[in-house]
């Protein structure tokens, strides 16, 4: 620490991403990364990106991918806001929304990239307990507030909130801006996109990362109400005009028009991830409901930390949080089958 830091950032606890290990043969399912890979379009769409127009700037509206998520979502181009991942998104959000006189009010458990957003950009918050069976009980955020967000799924735990109780909480709250971080929703959630139309303080995050499986380009976008949006570009062009590249434009416009190959590798992990949760149950393991590319599980009888080095020596990383009330759980990403049949052979030798 330097006498020349500033006392804001002196009092950050950075984000610890998960281990991103070089190694090709690990069996790697603690990212929550996409096995299967971006769509064949949108790497040809990127390789033909790639070429003397490199020369000159991007669209800084990037105005073709606002208009293919709008197509895709139908709504309006004038309701997209996009950015370098669904995480520069969420910056955005805390510095340009939910910096508000009261307390922003977000589940303890969850991303943990929020508190980390809120020290930066001193942002009061609070955070309400799930609930005994982990999910998030949208009740008990009847309180003053200046803002609310979750994920859906709620990361990391998988659990979802069925859309009815966003309403009710949507029509309860609306002072405050309501955030729905959607990272993990196309493997079994239903958007709120759909009610942005109506509630002008809903705004939807979603990411390519995940679904289309283009965690390395970094591409994000919100929807919602064009007040709400307007604050997002205006805190963008405070920080930098062009948040997405060429290359990044041209390979999520190509990846949200293959609709195809986005509903085949969706349901190829949904049904991978159903298979897993079977064989999990069967080895003993307590397994949360997931509504994600994740499951979220303990062993009543092993440690959790013991079985992920345990793991580890086998190559295969899964995810393990060192926080209260979750530290005996694993977080496992769901891989292709012949990864996922790794780990559960591998956790039999272990167990
Ligand atoms: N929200 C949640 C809940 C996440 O788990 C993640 C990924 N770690 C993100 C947002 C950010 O994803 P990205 O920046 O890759 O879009």
């Amino acid at each position: 620490m330097s006498r020349f830091w500033s006392d804001v950032v002196k009092g950050l606890t950075p984000y610890v991403p998960g281990e991103q290990p070089k190694l090709a043969n690990l069996v790697k399912l603690n990212t929550n990364e996409n096995p299967y890979g971006p769509s064949p379009r949108a790497l040809e769409a990127i390789r033909a990106a790639t070429g003397e127009s490199l020369k000159l700037y991007p669209d800084p509206n990037a105005e073709q991918l606002k208009a293919a998520i709008g197509k895709y979502h139908g709504i309006g181009a004038q309701n997209v806001f996009v950015g370098n991942g669904s995480d520069e998104v969420l910056a955005h959000i805390f510095l340009g929304l939910l910096k508000q006189s009261r307390p922003i009010l977000f589940p303890d458990i969850s991303y943990s990239f929020y508190p980390v957003y809120c020290g930066l950009y001193q942002v009061d918050f609070e955070t309400i307990p799930l609930a005994n069976d982990f999910s998030i009980r949208l009740g008990d955020y009847a309180k003053p507030n200046g803002g609310i967000i979750f994920p859906n799924p709620n990361a990391p735990t998988g659990c979802l909130v069925p859309l009815v109780e966003i309403e009710r909480l949507l029509q309860s709250n609306p002072d405050s801006v309501v955030v729905i971080d959607e990272a993990y929703v196309d493997f079994g959630g239903e958007s709120a996109i759909s009610l942005t139309a109506r509630y002008p303080n809903l705004l939807v995050v979603q990411t390519l990362s995940k679904s289309r499986s283009l965690a390395g380009l970094r591409v994000g976008f919100a929807v919602g109400h064009v007040d709400l949006i307007e604050a997002l570009e205006r805190v963008k062009n405070s920080f930098n005009s062009y948040p997405l590249d060429r290359l990044a434009i041209a390979g999520a416009v190509a990846a949200i028009e293959d609709r195809e190959y986005f509903d085949k590798t969706c349901k190829a992990v949904i049904a991978t991830r159903e298979k897993l949760v079977g064989d999990l149950k069967a080895l003993g393991f307590e397994v949360l409901p997931s509504a994600a590319n994740f499951i979220f599980a303990r062993h009543p009888q092993h440690d959790a930390q013991e079985s992920a080095l345990a793991l580890r020596r086998r190559s295969i990383i899964v995810r393990h949080f060192k926080l209260p009330r979750i530290e005996q759980f694993l977080r496992i990403t769901v891989g292709t089958d012949e990864q996922c049949d790794a780990l559960v052979a591998a956790l039999k030798e272990i167990l």
